[in-house]
């Protein structure tokens, strides 16, 4: 059997796979993220690639269609609201498992033709966070760690990420190097105990949003034990003090933590020289998200801790490809190649790169904002691509009954029946993971090829042309008369070199004259070249900035806190994960994790039902009692549909709070009420 070497379409490890047509699925041992080794959920993919559920044709009110209708018909609802109402009458909603290409052409018809930001992802749901972190720091989104330094590390901070379950080949390759030398030390924080703790040499079980009192507190004693690196802070640095006074104010006890876990936590961190700090959705999925990425880049930044081998913050995306739609631009506050929308030299060079009529010249509506425009009645067409926000997003419910008052709504998709297709007026096949050919980067800045080694079935396209051709027909048919993802790409690799002047990141000519049929995986800016070695930051005088943050005021919390994230063998809403039967074995419904003695009293004993009441729905779990949580902390895992379990429909009980400078939900801090169902 002939294998194609593609990559894993699930999280942002971004695993090398080796497929065939077959089902045959082994891990590629060139591949440098995985280098053959497998998880779970990747060797299983064998047998998520048949049809059955698959949309296989256009579908209009329910009956099937044909594309030049189907297309004609979108274009026409697009190009008729922004003729009535406006460029801001329109919106895309994009995912995380676009392939660069799509994410390309979906931001460029977006930005530069229709004249609109409103143009998001559910990436916003994983790592916006982040974004917004480094951007502040660095002065670019840029992830200056790679897998290696995990290798290379004395200490590995892991906070807020169970690794083991949701990256869980990074998890393989830091055991393997800790078995291989015992000497580092791995440091888990997190408020649950998970299978990462397990790895650990100490779990440090703070309280929800414990984080910045946590690392504000690390960087005062890194200042009061003069561990800073005084040298690092005077050349590469601004704001050191500010950040360090702020730091000063708070109490590292409201971290949850005792003085004595403090202590010790503080004296290893300062004692140790290659530190990696691991971040992930419990950082980021806060209303404080963005400034507990700041609170830890403080202390890296502080120590010069950063651009050395086993050095550095590590930012961990969900997704696989949330690194290259963000390369691309594809969220609503950022612009093409990691520009600035807010820029107008910025702005200019792209409009003139794309010979486009116009360029949005302000951010759009980030996720929740924009599904709260359909609600409001002001987004009037709404094109969803590969994701599901009526069961992924905050209030589910709200946000289903938002779709539904969009007057028209385009969803395109590989299954023909989700909780968002349900809504829609169209549905248009997309080619799938195996059947579709592009580019995706992981969390290590390494762009890899994901290769067709099936028929595209029925009549599914894949997303990058049929956003073209609804391009075309919306009159701009040059600018989007692409005939490959060979060309997409290669328009992206020259749209890099084109704004290189302005002393960006994201340099992409080591793309330049790439074999696109037989291009390996490739890091950027160069294979080896470390960011942020000598400095080098992104704002205009060079220096990184430290940014003064304060541990959030605690909120009342009478209620139970319910922590919602992934279970080891599945995989979003599961539409490609819950075909495989060995997946379907491990959890296998809905359910939420109590602490004992909550259970207790609430007479709930094990197996029985939990209701958790929230104001904006309830869903019935079955409990799994564990001392995994504390005390009044909950947590329970977000794949179940509506359609496959509606009381299992956990994001059916969030309130839409965000992070007021990323706009990310905060998904991991719920309140919500319980009792025995
Ligand atoms: Fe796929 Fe992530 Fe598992 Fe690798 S670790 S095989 S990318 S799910």
């Amino acid at each position: 059997m002939n294998l194609t070497r593609t990559v894993c379409p699930y999280c942002g490890v971004g695993c090398g796979i080796m497929a065939g047509a077959d089902g045959t699925i082994k891990g590629d041992p060139e591949h440098p993220a995985n280098f053959g080794r497998l998880c779970s959920k990747g060797s299983a993919l064998g047998q998520t690639i048949d049809l059955e559920g698959r949309l296989l044709a256009p579908q209009i009110g329910g009956r099937d269609a044909g594309w030049d209708e189907t297309l004609d018909l979108i274009a026409n609802k697009f190009s008729t609201a922004i003729r009535d109402h406006g460029p801001d009458s329109v919106a895309f909603y994009l995912s995380g498992q676009l392939l660069t290409e799509d994410y390309y052409v979906a931001n460029k018809l977006m930005k530069g033709f229709i004249g609109s930001a409103n143009v998001d992802t559910n990436s916003r749901l994983c790592m916006a966070s982040s974004v917004a972190g480094h951007r502040r720091a660095f002065g670019t989104d840029t992830v200056p760690g790679t897998y290696a330094d995990l290798e290379q590390a004395d200490l590995i901070v892991l906070v807020g990420s169970n690794l083991a379950w949701c990256h869980p080949v990074l998890h393989q390759r830091i055991a393997e190097a800790k078995s291989a030398r015992p000497s580092m030390r791995v440091v888990n924080i997190d408020p649950r105990k998970t299978a990462t703790s397990a790895l650990a040499d100490t779990h440090l079980r703070i309280v929800p949003d414990g984080d910045i009192s946590l690392f504000n507190g690390l960087l005062t004693y890194l200042a009061d034990t003069d561990a800073l690196d005084q040298h690092y802070l005077k050349h590469h640095v601004s704001g050191g003090l500010p950040a360090i006074t702020q730091a000063r104010l708070g109490d590292p006890l409201e971290s949850g933590l005792s003085h004595d876990e403090l202590e010790q936590f503080y004296q290893l961190w300062a004692g140790t020289k290659k530190v990696v700090t691991v971040y992930s959705q419990g950082v980021n999925q806060s209303e404080c998200g963005s400034d507990k990425v700041n609170a830890i880049l403080n202390c890296h930044l502080a120590t010069g801790r950063i651009g050395k081998p086993g050095c550095g913050p590590f930012s961990v995306t969900g997704q696989p490809n949330a690194m290259g739609g963000r390369e691309v631009g594809g969220m609503a506050n950022m612009l093409a190649n990691h520009l600035d929308i807010e820029n107008p030299d910025h702005r200019a060079k792209v409009q003139e790169f794309w010979k486009s009529p116009t360029i949005s010249a302000e951010q759009g509506l980030k996720a929740v904002d924009l599904f709260e425009a359909c609600a409001s009645g002001k987004i009037k067409a709404l094109w969803v691509i590969s994701t599901n926000p009526a069961v992924s997003l905050p209030d589910a419910e709200g946000v289903a009954a938002a779709i539904a008052n969009v007057p028209f709504v385009a969803v395109s998709d590989i299954m023909a029946r989700t909780d968002t297709g349900d809504l829609a007026d169209v549905l248009l096949p997309a080619t799938g993971w195996g059947e579709k050919d592009g580019t995706v980067t992981n969390s290590e800045r390494r762009i890899s090829r994901q290769r067709a080694f099936l028929p595209a079935p029925g009549q599914a396209r894949p997303d990058w042309q049929i956003i073209c051709d609804v391009a075309a027909r919306m009159g701009w048919s040059d600018a989007f008369g692409f005939s490959s993802p060979a060309e997409v790409f290669a328009e992206y690799v020259a749209l890099s070199t084109a704004t290189m002047d302005f002393g960006r990141d994201l340099d992409l000519s080591i793309f330049a004259d790439a074999d696109y049929v037989n291009m390996i995986p490739t890091q950027w800016p160069q294979n080896d070249k470390r960011f942020f070695a000598n400095g080098g930051f992104y704002h205009p005088d060079g220096k990184a900035r430290m940014l003064p943050v304060s541990t959030p005021k605690a909120s009342a919390r009478d209620a139970f806190t319910l922590n919602t994230g992934r279970n080891r063998d599945q995989w979003h809403t599961m539409t490609r994960s819950g075909k495989a039967p060995r997946l379907g074995a491990h959890l296998a419904e809905p359910y939420a994790e109590i602490h004992p003695e909550d259970a207790a009293a609430l007479a709930i004993s094990a197996g029985d039902l939990i209701e958790l009441s929230s104001p904006k729905g309830t869903s019935i779990l079955r409990a799994l009692i564990t001392d995994r949580c504390a005390r009044r902390q909950l947590f329970a895992p977000m794949h179940w549909t509506r359609q496959q379990s509606s009381a299992g429909l956990v994001n059916n009980l969030a309130i839409s709070v965000t992070d007021p400078v990323s706009g990310q939900p905060a998904s991991k801090a719920n309140q919500v009420s319980a009792r025995k169902f």
